[in-house]
């Protein structure tokens, strides 16, 4: 049974006191030191927590790992830390789901070790992410190889990873829209295979595991023996990896929020306005902190049943809720920071706190994985089609 207690204090004493010397860095100036932690990790048996006990993981059922993610995220360092980041959490979880004896020998081994990075790469510059079938990327089988044509972006991590998995399009021909993709393993030196830069993030690109990478595959060759479960089923396999890594990111943010809260209190403990009265004393600034503790702890409970739900009933099941969670928790997480900011004042905008970092690098949280919209209109489509019934 793994110890939250133990791995909070490790998160709060060593980790986050840590921070100012990694926050904003260049990754691989710092990547060597973030390894010396993992090896701790390690040591300590904290490691992988999201995988089964076969694969080299602890086995923890989605709920207890949703437990560990609200500690893990009060540092954006957490979950690299643990093994448990995005997206190589979601890449091993598709080798250790559909990958062959010698695809986990190769590729799933030497992540679960943490001796190489992985990245996924669906999105396209040119087209709808948000309606992923229609899909620019093209893998054409010749003889025994697949030849990749295309270009992705917004490809987390891509930079210093040893392989992608690709998602392109093999049966143009099947009608069925969702039986078009595939998902195939490219090796990062294959050639043909380019990153064209580093995409900058309101004024931050950064590199390695901190960057999100466009892209360009120019008649990359591999083997059809690369190809990730069976032809045409990548949409399959990608639903499969996004329910469970929703959630993962859902409580994630939680550690956000927690965070955030616990420094939007303090600062209104400590912040003098006049001789008397400090921020926590004015009633615009307790309706602030009321409000995150009631949305938080909604979240949180909204995220734990959930979980319970995909865990008795499966992912396709739960889909629904998973989408509600999914936005609302993003919501509530975006809400959370820019109050954390506002109390801080012009404090809360500076590197000078976490706050900053937290507010830029997590404004993707609605819309990656899914944005709002598209999990509102699949939500509300459902609601009123069985609605439509009782009248
Ligand atoms: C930080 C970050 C990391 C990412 N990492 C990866 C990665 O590792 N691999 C990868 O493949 N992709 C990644 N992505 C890309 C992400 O999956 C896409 O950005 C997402 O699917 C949305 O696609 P799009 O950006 O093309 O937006 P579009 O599809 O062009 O949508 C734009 C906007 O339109 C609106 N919209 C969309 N659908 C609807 C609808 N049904 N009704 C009403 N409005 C709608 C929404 O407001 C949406 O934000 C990442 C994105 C971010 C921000």
């Amino acid at each position: 049974m793994i110890n939250y207690k133990e791995i909070k204090s490790f998160i709060q004493d060593t980790i986050i006191p840590k921070e100012k010397d990694w926050v904003g860095k260049p990754f691989y100036s710092i990547e060597s030191e973030l390894n010396t932690f993992r090896n701790i990790v390690k040591q300590n048996n904290w490691w992988t927590p999201q995988l089964d006990k076969d694969s080299g993981g602890l086995g923890l059922t989605l709920s207890e790992h949703a437990k560990l993610l609200e500690i893990l995220g009060m540092t954006p360092f957490g979950c690299y830390l643990f093994n448990s980041h995005a997206p190589d959490a979601g890449n091993m979880e598709l080798l250790e789901m559909a990958g062959n004896k010698k695809q986990k020998e190769e590729y799933l081994k030497p992540l679960v070790n943490g001796d190489i990075r992985s990245c996924f790469a669906m999105t396209e510059p040119d087209l709808a992410g948000s309606n992923p079938v229609r899909m620019g990327t093209i893998a054409v089988k010749e003889g025994d190889n697949y030849i990749i044509n295309g270009k992705k972006w917004f490809t987390t991590a891509a930079d210093g990873s040893k392989f992608t998995i690709v998602m392109a399009v093999t049966n143009d021909e099947n009608e069925n829209p969702y039986a078009k993709s595939s998902m195939i393993i490219v090796p990062t030196n294959a050639k043909g295979y380019t990153i064209e830069r580093n995409i900058s993030i309101m004024g931050h690109a950064n590199e390695g595991w901190f960057s999100h990478s466009e892209i360009t595959f120019k008649n990359v060759k591999v083997p059809i023996t690369n190809l990730l479960g069976n032809e045409g089923e990548g949409f399959k396999l990608a639903q499969k990896r996004l329910g469970p890594g929703r959630i993962h990111h859902c409580m994630r943010w939680m550690g956000i929020c927690e965070r955030a809260f616990d420094m939007m209190c303090e600062r209104a403990i400590t912040r003098k306005i006049s001789d008397t009265e400090y921020l926590g004393d004015k009633q615009l600034v307790q309706d602030f902190i009321a409000v995150s503790r009631a949305e938080i702890d909604a979240a949180k409970l909204y995220i734990i049943d959930t979980a319970n739900k995909m865990e008795m009933l499966g992912h396709k099941e739960a889909r629904l809720q998973i989408s509600a969670v999914k936005f609302y928790a993003a919501g509530v997480l975006q809400k959370v920071i820019d109050r954390s900011i506002q109390v801080h004042g012009a404090l809360g905008i500076t590197d000078d706190t976490i706050l900053s970092f937290f507010y830029r690098e997590e404004r993707g949280a609605r819309i990656y994985d899914g944005a709002d919209e598209a999990h509102k209109t699949a939500l509300a489509k459902r609601i009123l089609k069985e609605k439509k019934k009782e009248y």
